[in-house]
């Protein structure tokens, strides 16, 4: 693999990091999955060591370092840790964000420090059982009403969903029923008329609570709008693009972490009395995918550069989102053939890292979706089949 850049303190935030996981998260991982529950002390346990959210001013308990390089390394350590359900970067770095970027400053002064500390943990409810690639379809409705919203309406897997307590839901907001018109509002744990379903039983990634959730007369009060009214589908867009290149990051090193779980077991393994390493099959999978991973991690640094210098674009992320998730799944698919039947046993980590990779090309955007936004890049609007401006 070419050289990546990291800082010296961010190469030592990594090892403390992985030192942090091998203590403090990873004994844990199998009763939370038996649960299908993170327990909320691991929050608290990250916010107390400093690696929960991390970017904020200090002044809210943050380092105030905005590089995303931070970030990369949490969400790859997270990952090649296996312990990837315990949904640590949805909670930092794909919802805390918002706060900061649209919300004011009273907002901020009112979560961001629990944010950082683990004591307020997060969620972010777009989709909906009607509703999911096209958002712009989704029912959930907001009606002003003196000093509050009224909200209607129902959301499904969100990630974080038992375990939240601030969540920012989605709704549409235009009495005329312009599909584009939604607004962002932080609905609080407690809050009257906010409850939750079902804890949703998943193929993988067993220990992030994915939930349901339900709004009946939900009065929320207006001081918890976040950003202006009628801009939340454009705020999605945006957050959108961030969400996908930290997923890309944990996603890749996923992948990784199959290449290697592979490259162990096929030295080892014999068969017709040879390691099955020899065989030019699986030297020529390995190479293969060894070439494929060092390509997407460089294009994946690349990404998380421009975004550091202001400049990755909705387009970049799809890509990098795209490509990542899929080798995500193809590193998988590989490491278990090349394990043969051990491969299907839940006792090889191997097998875990097929069915968790599953959801990679599905959630922030199918590649379907991803594949629309790119084409839209190089086609343009011209031949869209439709308003592609949805996503
Ligand atoms: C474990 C998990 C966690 C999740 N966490 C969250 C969360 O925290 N918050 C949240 O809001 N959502 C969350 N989601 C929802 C996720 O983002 C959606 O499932 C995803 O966007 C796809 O939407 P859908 O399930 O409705 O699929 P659909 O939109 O119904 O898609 C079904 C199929 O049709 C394809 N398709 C749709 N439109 C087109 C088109 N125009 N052209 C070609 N093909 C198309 C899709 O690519 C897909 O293959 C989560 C989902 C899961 C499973």
């Amino acid at each position: 693999m070419l050289p990546r850049d990291f800082t010296e303190e961010q190469i030592m935030f990594r090892d403390a990091y992985r030192q942090f996981l091998a203590q403090e998260i990873v004994p844990h991982m199998e009763d939370w999955r038996e649960a299908g529950i993170v327990d909320r002390s691991a929050f608290r346990k990250a916010g107390e060591a400093g690696f929960l959210m991390i970017w904020p001013d200090e002044k809210y308990g943050g380092i105030g370092d905005n590089d995303f390089r931070f970030e990369q390394i949490i969400t790859e350590e997270t990952a090649y840790a296996r312990v990837a359900d315990w949904y640590n970067t949805l909670h930092s770095r794909l919802v805390g964000p918002y706060l900061t970027r649209f919300g004011n400053e009273e907002q901020c002064d009112r979560f961001l420090s629990k944010c950082v500390s683990g004591e307020c943990v997060l969620a972010i409810a777009m989709t909906e059982p009607d509703a999911g690639s096209d958002l712009a379809g989704m029912r959930t409705s907001a009606v002003e009403a003196d000093d509050h919203w009224v909200i209607n309406g129902q959301k499904t897997y969100i990630s974080n969903g038992i375990n939240a307590d601030l969540v920012i839901v989605a709704a549409k907001t235009d009495p005329d029923n312009n599909p584009h018109h939604m607004t962002l509002f932080l609905v609080e744990r407690g809050m009257e008329g906010f409850e939750r379903g079902r804890n949703l039983k998943k193929m993988g990634l067993k220990a992030q609570d994915t939930a349901e959730l339900f709004f009946t007369d939900l009065k929320v009060p207006k001081q918890n709008v976040l950003g202006e009214v009628g801009h939340g589908f454009y705020y999605l867009m945006e957050g959108l693009a961030e969400e996908r290149l930290i997923g890309a990051a944990g996603y890749l090193s996923a992948a990784q972490l199959s290449y290697d779980l592979a490259a162990e077991y096929v030295k080892e393994r014999k068969a017709f009395g040879k390691p099955v390493a020899a065989f030019q099959n699986t030297q020529f999978k390995l190479a293969e995918l060894r070439t494929e991973l060092d390509l997407a991690q460089t294009y994946v640094d690349q990404c998380v550069a421009a975004f550091n210098g202001g400049a990755l674009t909705a387009v970049d992320a799809a890509k990098a989102k795209l490509v990542t998730s899929e080798l995500q799944c193809k590193a998988a698919d590989i490491g278990v053939q090349l394990h043969g039947g051990a491969g299907y046993m839940d006792e090889y980590p191997i097998s875990r890292q097929f069915t968790d990779a599953r959801i990679s090309p599905i959630y922030a955007g199918t590649s379907e979706v991803m594949k629309i936004i790119i084409s839209r890049d190089c086609l343009g609007d011209d031949y869209a089949p439709f308003n592609t401006r949805n996503f």
